[in-house]
């Protein structure tokens, strides 16, 4: 065995381990990691080939069957890791099109050449599209490595595709194939790039788990808003002149324990995730909506003056007290009361202003409920108050 064959028998076990390691994180549920399984899988598959007692042309066969799901799966990998559409009957069409090319210059026109060609350019376009249809989806640092090192692959297949069919021609041979410059040509490429390809999905596999990890650490489950960590640390990434330019707004419901008392913890549910909705229909996008926990909502509203934010928190008080809770099994009027403050000037965090509303928003506890008080500073200013509407 010269050093050559040994390299290309560590190929398929190094893509066979990659695959399993995989195919083991797509086993907990990571539809990417299995698509990258399956393509590293099929991958390895291609190389078993000349080690198959069939003939020859079966044997390219059993290869180019193989590449092509590889690619297939390739494809899958992006599309599922960057939520684009996976356009899976159109691939799946594409895919065994292309494996009828390859069946008749196989054993109709019995043309290497051309079973190389059909063979190069179906899976540079089973990459190759799905990695347009993704490259703008490409934010994170791992992201950008992911598609480049896709970007290489299938640029070392095009610059094959185009040397060895088109410039040097090849062997018509299929018995000097194995021993051909293409394959060695290949064989190198594709060791190198599988590789690359590889450590790139593993860890855009990893960076994805971790950012749901992350997200969901930082969300509330009941409402899908912010909790009070997620909170913290979107207003940690505004700059000061951002948070001072804002207003904080802290929500509370009503009695909220007669809601409970009254209807059931499950009703009670429902008027949370319904108040968060109104919030999040009636908030600037912009907006940091937040579940402090209970009935308690934190509001962070970037580039609006005092005044605006609670005008803007009234309007939604007053649509609130409105709203028919029947639906959720509440049959009676629910209402809040709001406080709203807005982060001093030499304030460096939200937090002197959040417990300025949350004092703010006691004020307006005692002072009936159902209305919405303004912190307009050291001192907590009556004349600022705004009275509910009748
Ligand atoms: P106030 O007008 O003074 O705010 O009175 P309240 O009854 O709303 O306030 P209190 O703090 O006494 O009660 C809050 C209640 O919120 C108590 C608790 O059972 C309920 N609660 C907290 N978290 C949840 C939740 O996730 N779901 C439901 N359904 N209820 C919750
Ligand atoms: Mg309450
Ligand atoms: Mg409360």
């Amino acid at each position: 065995m010269d050093s050559f064959s040994n390299f290309a028998f560590l190929l398929p076990i190094t893509m066979a381990l990659f695959a399993v390691v995989f195919l083991v994180i797509g086993g907990l549920g990571h539809a990417a990691a299995r698509a990258w399984g399956l393509a590293f899988l099929f991958g390895a598959l291609c190389y078993l080939a000349p080690l198959l007692p069939i003939a020859i042309p079966l044997q390219a066969l059993f290869a180019n069957a193989a590449i092509l799901v590889s690619f297939y799966y390739y494809g899958e990998a992006l599309l599922r890791h960057f939520g684009a559409p996976r356009l899976t009957g159109l691939r799946l069409v594409f895919s065994l099109i292309a494996y009828g090319m390859i069946i008749v210059t196989v054993v109709g026109i019995d043309s290497l050449q051309l079973t190389l060609l059909s063979s190069d350019v179906a899976v540079a376009l089973l990459l190759g599209v799905p990695l347009l249809m993704v490259i703008r989806r490409a934010h994170t640092a791992m992201d950008r490595v992911l598609v480049g090192v896709a970007g290489v692959v299938l640029l070392d297949i095009v610059v094959r595709l185009i040397v060895f069919n088109v410039l040097v021609g090849i062997s018509q041979e299929l018995s000097d194939f194995a021993n051909s410059s293409y394959t060695f040509y290949m064989q190198v490429s594709v060791g190198v790039l599988s590789v690359a390809f590889a450590l790139a999905g593993l860890g855009s596999v990893a960076f994805a788990q971790l950012d749901t990890y992350r997200h969901a650490a930082e969300q509330d489950p009941l409402t899908g808003l912010l909790n009070r960590r997620g909170f913290d640390s979107a207003v940690a990434s505004l700059s000061m002149a951002q948070r001072v330019a804002g207003v904080v707004m802290a929500c509370d419901v009503d009695n909220f324990k007669q809601v409970n008392d009254s209807f059931g913890h499950a009703s009670g549910d429902l008027v949370l995730a319904g108040l968060a909705d109104l919030l999040l229909s009636r908030l600037p996008s912009s907006a940091l909506v937040a579940r402090f926990g209970g009935e308690e909502f934190v509001v962070f509203l970037p580039d609006m003056p005092l005044a605006s934010g609670a005008a803007l928190g009234q309007s939604i008080r007053a649509d609130f007290s409105a709203r028919d809770w029947r639906a959720a099994g509440v049959h009676r009027q629910i209402t809040m009361s709001l406080g709203v403050a807005a982060p001093a000037g030499t304030e460096s965090s939200l937090h002197d202003a959040l417990a300025r509303a949350d004092r703010a928003l006691y004020a307006a506890k005692t002072a009936g409920r159902n209305q919405v008080m303004i912190d307009a500073g050291e001192a907590y200013v009556p004349g600022l108050r705004i009275v509910p509407a009748a």
